[in-house]
């Protein structure tokens, strides 16, 4: 495992783990982890997520529920042959689960008593896992403007404590800001901690394994994007420790409805197109309809992986998000609307037909029961059987479309935090207009 520091992306200064925002200038921070050997980037005996410990950062403790390690399966699709790297089978049915596992751990070694986050989504699910895995408390916050049905019944049957506030997402992040501190860890999972991203390395390894070969492009859901900028950085690790010669290209992928971090690539100024509302519209893309509204400056650190990597940032419609769901169902592979996107993004010019491509399937469909009306037709009105587990309100309705409402309305915090950064250019954006 590997020491780290833990600095500003901005000004540079260093801080301890955990904080959350640069003490000098409120910038994200990032993680600085000593240079991985070629060993580092081997696999050990551990399993799963640990079977790359050597890529983490170092945590004394190794909560496991059997995370990482996730199938990498051939398809052929529209006359292409790419792979699909199924995070969908991760314990909580996320990706999410790696960050969680290591956020335990390193909790577990500050003696923390618990996580905080905002969500509605994967990510509560997870933190409530592997909190109780971990026995660890929870505390979720979720807006009211959210409708999340079965996947908050689900964190509340591991004892989660799910707490209402009143407005939209924003609100609900600001609530798990103030929370953050005295004993919790916030693990909400945007860039807000620097620490979950860094659990995504060793996909990068797995990939190089399953494969053979360093894939050309790898395909990822983002919404704000720290898997995608911890699947690079892995394989950063891997280049410089002397295994491989290559790279991938990292191309990420939103839903049209919302698509801060697509516009933003477009623009001259990153930064600028970032602080500029985002208008979202309804999307089955729920798990990536992420507006980042109060935390925008985040986003940069995405696109400079992309950029990086010789990527790009794209956007798929409706249509084709619900068609390439339609696909990997009868492929016997069933897939939240977001891990589908990726498939659908398979066919946009930034993955070329002959290129090996690789497209990571986030979350899996059952948590989203109109996720699977979808497929069918049917009606998804079914009462949840998490209801029963964790005595909540059975009407869970489904989670599709709540965000793009909540992040549609509502005044932000997008304004009480633009002062917080400076306005020169930002040193993650430095180089994009050159
Ligand atoms: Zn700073």
């Amino acid at each position: 495992m590997r020491d780290f520091t833990v600095h500003c992306v901005r000004c540079r200064r260093s801080t301890d783990f955990p904080a959350y925002r640069c003490p000098n200038c409120g910038s994200p921070l990032v993680l600085d982890l000593v240079p991985a050997s070629a060993d580092d980037c081997r696999h050990t005996s551990g399993r799963g997520l640990w079977r790359y410990a050597g890529m983490l950062p170092r945590t004394r403790h190794a909560v496991t529920l059997g995370e990482g390690a996730t199938p990498l399966l051939p398809l052929r699709l529209d006359g292409r042959d790419a792979h699909v790297k199924l995070e969908s089978l991760n314990p909580s049915l996320s990706f999410k689960d790696r960050a969680m596992a290591l956020a335990v751990s390193a909790a577990l070694d500050r003696g923390l008593d618990g996580l905080v986050l905002a969500s509605t989504g994967n990510a509560a699910v997870s933190a409530a896992t592997y909190a109780a895995a971990a026995g660890l408390r929870c505390r979720i916050f979720c807006a009211t403007g959210s409708n999340a049905g079965t996947k908050l019944d689900t964190a509340r049957a591991h004892g989660a404590r799910v707490e209402l506030v009143d407005g939209h997402y924003s609100d609900a992040y600001a609530a798990a800001t103030r929370a953050e501190g005295e004993g919790w860890l916030n693990v909400t999972t945007t860039y807000r901690n620097p620490l979950l991203t860094e659990a995504y390395r060793p996909i990068a390894a797995e990939l190089v394994a399953e494969l053979g070969a360093v894939p050309d492009v790898v395909v990822v859901p983002v919404g704000a994007g720290p898997l995608l900028r911890g699947i690079w950085l892995g394989f950063t690790d891997l280049r410089d420790a002397g295994l491989t010669t290559t790279v991938p290209r990292m191309v990420g992928v939103q839903a049209d409805a919302c698509a801060p971090l697509v516009r933003a690539w477009g623009a001259a100024d990153w930064e600028s197109s970032l602080r500029e509302p985002v208008v979202v519209a309804p999307t089955a893309a729920t798990a990536i309809a992420d507006a980042l509204r109060g935390y925008e400056v985040e986003g940069l650190l995405t696109l400079a992986a992309a950029r990086d990597s010789g990527g790009a940032l794209v956007a798929v419609d409706e249509p084709a998000i619900a068609e390439a769901g339609r696909e990997l169902a009868r492929r016997g592979l069933f897939v939240e609307p977001a891990a589908a996107a990726a498939v659908a993004a398979l066919a946009t010019s930034a993955v070329p037909a002959r290129s090996r491509a690789v497209a990571v399937l986030t979350g899996h469909g059952a948590k989203e029961p109109s996720v699977l009306a979808g497929l069918i037709g049917g009606d998804p009105a079914e009462p949840s059987v998490f209801s029963v587990l964790s005595g909540g309100d059975p009407a869970g309705r489904s989670t599709l479309g709540a965000l793009a409402r909540e992040d549609r309305a509502g005044p932000s915090a997008l304004s009480a935090h633009s002062g917080d950064y400076p306005a020169e250019p930002s040193a993650l954006s430095a180089g994009r207009n050159v």
